[in-house]
């Protein structure tokens, strides 16, 4: 099975995103939000059946691990109320997908997160996507200002509430910033990179898995400029008397493979162990376009997995033993999905 483990729903019905700038205006002018908008089944099938599903089939993955668009996520606007309903509406959108299409889909929630309000906000509504829609995992912004890095980083206490329910529930975390709101940062050139790169840089100077042993976190995008700089990681590490990173970090921290073209996945695979790597490919996603030297699609990443030197197994463990085991969850509620599925 080739599980991709990092899939948004870049193509959700548009009064969805429509009802979102109406419910963001309406914050705004001090209104109440207007009435969330009818979506059909339909809307919700022709959305997937044209964009992931037949990306999916196309490229010859099985199931993608699906979440809420992380740009639309905005965590930086309005409030924490809106925040709420924002989340609410997206997750349950994510869950509609995953019961239509029980084979191809599983759900990871967003967090009603908001710059300066607690993560403890976010545990009702994580109960909520793991226990009664099956989710698991979520998708948690290491800086919910967009830009701004207001609250603080990933190994403080801050985020412990919400660290001591992911291990309770056992489902990890995609450490996904949303949209820059700094015009300092491309969102998906420069803040999604320096978002990976800070977060994994935030785990390795706290003492957060020591704290939390089971704790388990995924980084994007190959894991930003991580494994480029491994050396210089590996150096801080040592100079900061720190365990080997091998020790101190890889137990729980997993990168994932949309980096879009052959040599940084051969970078990826050399520098970080097989074990670490999730296959992903964030399609539909921040880069749609195809490659004019090698005429395929730049995020269609099973390409390059393909010709990268892994052994059976250890492929094996890229595409779906590693996720199995990432996602704790994963394996029991494919099983129900496939049970519930139309033959
Ligand atoms: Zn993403």
């Amino acid at each position: 099975m080739i599980i991709d483990c990092h899939g948004h729903y870049t193509t959700s019905p548009r009064q969805h995103e429509a009802w979102r700038t109406d419910q963001i205006a309406a914050h705004g002018e001090g209104r109440a939000a207007p009435q969330r908008p009818a979506i059909t089944d339909d809307e919700i099938r022709a959305s997937i059946v044209n964009g992931q599903l037949k990306l999916q089939q196309e490229r010859g993955t099985d199931l993608t691990i699906f979440s809420p668009r992380a740009a639309g996520m905005g965590h930086h606007l309005g409030d924490a109320g809106t925040s709420e309903a924002w989340a609410t509406a997206c997750n349950e959108l994510i869950h509609r997908v995953c019961t239509l299409f029980p084979r191809n889909f599983v759900g990871v929630c967003m967090l009603p997160q908001s710059a300066g309000v607690s993560p403890r906000n976010c545990i009702a509504e994580l109960e909520r996507c793991v226990l009664q829609y099956g989710f698991v995992g979520c998708n948690l912004n290491p800086d919910p200002s967009g830009g701004f890095w207001k609250d603080p980083p990933l190994g403080d206490r801050y985020w412990y509430p919400l660290y001591e329910k992911m291990v309770e529930l056992d489902v990890p975390a995609m450490i996904h910033v949303s949209a820059a709101c700094n015009p300092a940062f491309h969102t998906t050139g420069s803040h999604y990179l320096n978002g990976d790169t800070a977060g994994f840089m935030q785990c390795m100077t706290s003492d957060l898995f020591k704290q939390f042993p089971t704790l388990k976190f995924i980084i994007p995008h190959g894991g930003g400029a991580v494994p480029y700089h491994w050396g210089r990681f590996r150096g801080i590490a040592q100079d900061m008397k720190l365990p080997p990173l091998t020790e101190h970090v890889l137990r729980n921290v997993f990168f994932d493979t949309c980096v879009y073209h052959l040599p940084g996945q051969e970078l990826l695979a050399k520098v970080i162990p097989a074990r670490n790597i999730l296959f992903a490919s964030e399609m539909l996603g921040a880069v749609r376009g195809i490659d004019p030297e090698s005429g395929h699609h730049f995020d269609d990443t099973k390409r390059y997995i393909e010709q990268l030197p892994f052994t059976a197994a250890d492929k094996t463990k890229v595409y779906e033993d590693n996720a199995r085991e990432v996602y704790g969850r994963l394996s029991a509620q494919l099983a129900k999905q496939f049970a519930a599925a139309p033959a």
